[in-house]
């Protein structure tokens, strides 16, 4: 879609990526790092000072004192973070239980670690899953399960009841839980995030996967991060040496300033983020697009029927929306496996200057029942 949007020249919200500058303090300090010289490769599974501020970042903001020594690998963005997490961990033939509508990545990680998926859905409007549906996916050959909290592409954040009944059943049934907290710092309404790691029990048997895109807006810088007990760490280092080597030198340097800029940087990020949140989709649900505004990441699956009828295709609406009325955006059909669930959504991404959203919002004030 991005490639779409550049062709029709339409506004995209598509992707997941900023359109706005970086912090400068980090900038300068990539910068620093080059002109100093911090060429050749970083230790591989990450500099010791990076690794330092990650475990700083984590005591304070998820409550867990990690060892950087033997706890944290950095990786070549949460991407491979996430790869690297499932070939470790599973043999062939294990079951890796997977939220549905899920991160387009997973499926395929999975596949590619030679794990059986299996999805458990998530429903509108609030985007849970129903507890005993969930029980019932977990069996003897469930090794581990997927959870992206807060959640892209639906935007809910995951309650610590939920939470707290995911850490029961990967107790009960001897299963890692596989986080995906890329969006660890944006959440709103007063949400705070809670890092599965730290609920009773769960620190031996999680994997913590985030990284330096979202949080600090550098999404082509490719930083990731996992935490994890030492055993599977030591497995983390090995395949990610054979995958990647390392994360780049200069930006490992800039992540370390980056983990330590002041608490304000980080407290000031969702509030900047729910004023686009608000500014964004007020004026999308008076237009007639169908959903509840996200509690945290910054993505709306929107619900585009009333334009269509009882028939629709996110693929043939995604096309119009970009090439008629352009503005880019990702049918919702791409985050489910069983196609049919997701072909009357698409999903709009917001982490966009106001002029980008309102140029958005001005383009889809144009849309007319295709009916
Ligand atoms: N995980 C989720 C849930 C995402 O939404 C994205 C990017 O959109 C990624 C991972 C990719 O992150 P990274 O840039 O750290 O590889």
């Amino acid at each position: 879609m991005s490639i779409e949007a550049r062709k029709y020249g339409a506004v995209n919200l598509a992707q997941g990526m900023p359109d706005f500058p970086a912090p400068e303090a980090i900038k300068e300090a990539a910068c620093r790092a080059i002109r100093d010289d911090i060429n050749q490769y970083a230790i591989t599974w990450g500099s010791a000072n990076l690794r330092e501020a990650i475990a700083d970042h984590a005591a304070w903001h998820l409550g867990m004192q990690v060892d950087p020594e033997q706890e944290i690998t950095v990786t070549c963005g949460s991407t491979e973070a996430m790869i690297v997490a499932l070939l470790s961990l599973v043999n062939p033939g294990d079951e890796v239980i997977l939220t549905q509508p899920y991160y387009e990545n997973y499926w395929p990680d999975c596949i590619i670690a030679g794990a059986e998926p299996r999805f458990v859905p998530i429903r509108p409007p609030h985007w849970s899953f129903d507890f005993d549906e969930l029980a019932a996916a977990f069996n003897d050959r469930t090794k581990a399960i997927v959870l992206c909290n807060p959640n892209n592409p639906t935007g809910t954040v995951f309650s610590r009841e939920e939470l707290e009944h995911v850490a029961r059943l990967c107790r009960e049934w001897d299963v890692i839980a596989i986080t995906d907290e890329i969006y660890e710092h944006i959440l709103y309404d007063g949400r705070r995030h809670c890092c599965i790691a730290a609920l009773d029990g769960m620190r031996e048997r999680s994997v913590t996967v985030s990284g330096m895109s979202k949080t600090f807006g550098v999404t082509g810088w490719r930083v990731g991060t996992i935490i994890a007990p030492p055993r599977m760490t030591w497995a983390f280092r090995q395949m990610h040496d054979f995958i990647s080597i390392g994360a780049a030198a200069p930006l490992q340097e800039a992540g370390a300033v980056a983990y330590r800029l002041p608490r304000s940087y980080f407290e000031g990020l969702s509030s900047a983020y729910q004023a686009r949140r608000d500014r964004f989709c007020a004026p999308l649900l008076e237009i007639g697009f169908d959903f509840e505004p996200p509690q945290g990441a910054y993505y709306v699956m929107a619900d585009f029927s009333s334009f269509v009828g009882d028939r629709p295709d996110d693929e043939s609406f995604a096309r119009h929306l970009v090439r008629e009325v352009g503005v880019a955006t990702v049918p919702g059909s791409s985050f489910f496996r069983d196609k049919e669930l997701g072909r009357h959504l698409i999903r709009f991404c917001f982490c966009k200057q106001d002029e980008t959203l309102d140029a958005a919002i001005a383009r889809l004030r144009t849309l007319r029942a295709l009916v």
